[in-house]
């Protein structure tokens, strides 16, 4: 029903006879751009057929910018509906970028935040970045960079000590050094600039990492009292991490239409 191109078909019960393939005219003939599959998508979506199984990028891709190029809004909403679904969001970064494609500033939150599992340094992340205009790609980075450098200036402020200094222990008053805080700080970091959600930091980091046992272990040479409550430690940590941003973030509606306005 949907192949293109058709020939001329006559009428039941017409006089009129089919013109043979060898006749048909020129004008028979509509070209385009798209192939079989994303045609026949394009045009269940809007005849009220049943909906093909739109569970891949390299599906939806195609028939998104079909629909963008003939002007069917119909079809665009329906995959928008679907984009959030599991075999889409398999893929954030992908996500991100088609949802800043298209103008979906809800969906591309939802998708920012589940990038920040990911290391956007990586080299193979460099041609799906490619594509995100620069107001896009810029929130991207600035969402990741502020968890990592907002976690490091909470890291360096109460409750958690002052390793810049000599601080005297609270038990004996003899002279401490709070270089094995230090060296954890500096482990964490590292660890948010690869992988911003931070999840890997509580869960297993604060508990195997050679310099979080070094940190636990630690105690006053002279009275031996150990000087990090870790029970307190990770809970501050943890209430610090909660309040990280964790979405991008658009300063208002003009740079919101700037940053997600497709880009050709
Ligand atoms: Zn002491």
């Amino acid at each position: 029903m949907f192949s293109l191109p058709q020939q001329s078909v006559a009428a039941p019960g017409s006089d009129i006879q089919a013109p043979s393939h060898s006749s048909t005219l020129p004008s028979d003939v509509i070209y385009v751009d798209e192939d079989a599959a994303t045609l026949e998508f394009l045009l269940r979506l809007v005849c009220g057929q049943a909906i093909p199984k739109l569970d891949s990028y390299d599906v939806v891709e195609p028939l998104l910018y079909a629909a963008e190029k003939y002007d069917m809004p119909g079809p665009l909403s329906i995959v928008r509906a679907l984009i959030t679904t599991p075999s889409f969001v398999a893929d954030p970064l992908r996500l991100y970028t088609l949802c800043c494609r298209y103008g979906w500033y809800e969906e591309a939150q939802t998708a920012s935040t589940l990038t920040l599992t990911m290391n956007l340094h990586v080299p193979s992340h460099r041609a799906t970045l490619l594509k995100l205009s620069s107001v896009s790609l810029l929130n991207l980075y600035e969402l990741h960079h502020s968890r990592k450098d907002n976690l490091r200036t909470r890291l360096n402020e109460t409750p958690f000590v002052n390793d810049a200094t000599e601080a005297s222990c609270s038990n004996c008053g003899a002279i401490v050094m709070y270089h094995t805080w230090r060296e954890l700080k500096y482990v964490i970091i590292t660890e948010m600039d690869v992988r911003p959600m931070g999840d890997t930091i509580l869960e297993k980091g604060l508990d195997d990492w050679p310099a979080a046992k070094a940190c636990w272990e630690a105690k006053c040479q002279k009275c031996d009292r150990v000087l990090y409550d870790k029970r307190e430690t990770l809970k501050a940590i943890k209430q610090c991490m909660d309040k990280l941003p964790n979405k991008i973030e658009l300063v208002d509606a003009s740079e919101e239409r700037r940053s997600l306005s497709p880009r050709k």
